[in-house]
């Protein structure tokens, strides 16, 4: 399986398809011309028919490549947690990540929600419930594997105009791809895509709202707010230009384990005009998966809410999160792509703590040696909470 983690990583392997690709071309013509050039017969068939498969296949004519999108829920992180990270020259929340490492780095391609703004130490940091948290936030979980952010939360204004540019500042700088809050009207509208293995997918992301901080006037851009016409216009966009359709949402009732009426309502709206998985947060707790059927017989995933992945919040299920991820097929022949999504599947976490100190995302299954009572039972009762709605 291929691994990666970092951006670069997965620019470098865009470029190396295209690369690669041009070299079968280019090698197909060569040895084609090779091939016609000994007419007399003696030719093997089959190896030029082979030959020209894989060249019609990067042509694109008949394709099939298949991947893992995956995401965790929200980072969200407390002065108890930062304080805990720091060292003499900064913070380090790496060993934070250390024990599920391996785990997320499975995944091709890996989304977070990064819930507060890392405008970093220039603006002053804090906790609730006004955050800012240090940029070594986003070093740590790039270096653990997360490919793109999204950023329309409740708390993306929390230090204003200021503190949002300053956290988009830091996602420019460090390469990493992020979606929700923009810098201006021309980023907003521009699609985030990645291309993985001729895989297209575009990541959306929305907010229900700021905690009633007012949107700046004439600043739209600087977060995603819900708005049934603008996902319309904007799935339809996306449509266009990619196979995939992934939405991460910000929305539902804080520590409700179900989502509500306008969860599903909104869910169903956004999988009907064309949205192929939904990954939802917001409740600091675990919602069920479920599969949305379209009129038109597509299948969407989605997960209500991921919970909380990196946080101070304890107990009542909230030090308990995850990844959710499902496979994605896409397969071309004679003009037609079809994609197809299954295998859903899910890794339970549960962030261990001593005492506001030692902060650690570790597998729910293994929490018993970090302090966590009947983590077996409680790992078993997980999944049988996220999968209720599928089995
Ligand atoms: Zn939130």
């Amino acid at each position: 399986m291929r691994r990666k983690s970092t951006v670069g990583k997965n620019r470098s392997l865009t470029i190396g398809i295209i690369v690669i690709g041009t070299l079968f071309l280019v090698s197909g013509n060569l040895l084609l011309k090779m091939y016609l050039s000994n007419a007399d017969g003696d030719v093997n068939a089959q190896q030029i028919e082979n030959h020209l498969n894989r060249s019609t296949a990067v042509n694109g004519k008949e394709f099939e490549a298949k991947m893992t999108l995956a995401a965790i829920g929200d980072i969200l992180i407390h002065d108890r947690v930062y304080e805990d990270a720091e060292i003499a020259d900064g913070y380090d929340f790496k060993p934070m990540l250390k024990a599920v490492k391996p785990e997320l780095l499975q995944p091709e391609i890996l989304l977070a929600n990064q819930e507060t703004i890392l405008a970093g130490t220039e603006i002053g940091l804090s906790s609730y419930p006004s955050f800012n948290s240090p940029q070594e936030v986003g070093d740590a979980i790039i270096d653990a594997g997360v490919d793109i952010v999204s950023t329309a939360n409740n708390h993306t204004l929390d230090r204003g105009e200021r503190g949002a540019l300053a956290s988009i500042d830091y996602w420019n700088k460090v390469g990493l791809p992020y979606v929700g809050s923009f810098k201006d009207t021309a980023d907003q509208q521009r699609l985030r895509i990645l291309n993985q293995d001729g895989i297209k997918l575009a990541f959306l992301s929305y907010t229900y709202g700021t905690n009633g901080i007012p949107v700046p006037v004439g600043k739209d851009y600087l977060v995603n707010l819900i708005d049934k016409e603008k996902i319309k216009e904007e799935v339809h966009r996306a449509r266009q230009v990619a196979d995939v359709v992934v939405m991460s949402i910000h929305w539902g009732n804080e520590y409700q384990r179900f989502p509500d009426n306008q969860q599903q309502d909104l869910a169903a709206f956004m999988a009907e005009e064309g949205v192929d998985v939904i990954f939802g947060h917001h409740p600091h707790v675990l919602q069920p998966m479920d599969w949305i059927t379209n009129s038109d017989g597509r299948k969407t995933f989605i997960i209500y809410s991921l919970g909380n992945f990196l946080s101070g919040q304890m107990w009542d299920y909230k030090d308990i999160g995850g990844m959710a991820s499902i496979d994605i097929t896409k397969h071309s022949a004679n003009g037609e792509t079809t994609i197809q999504l299954d295998n859903p599947q899910f890794y339970p976490t549960f962030v261990a703590s001593k005492g506001q100190r030692n902060y650690r995302v570790v597998p729910l299954l293994e929490a018993g040696k970090h302090g966590l009572e009947n983590a077996e039972a409680k790992y078993t009762e997980t999944v049988s909470h996220v999968f209720q709605f599928i089995k």
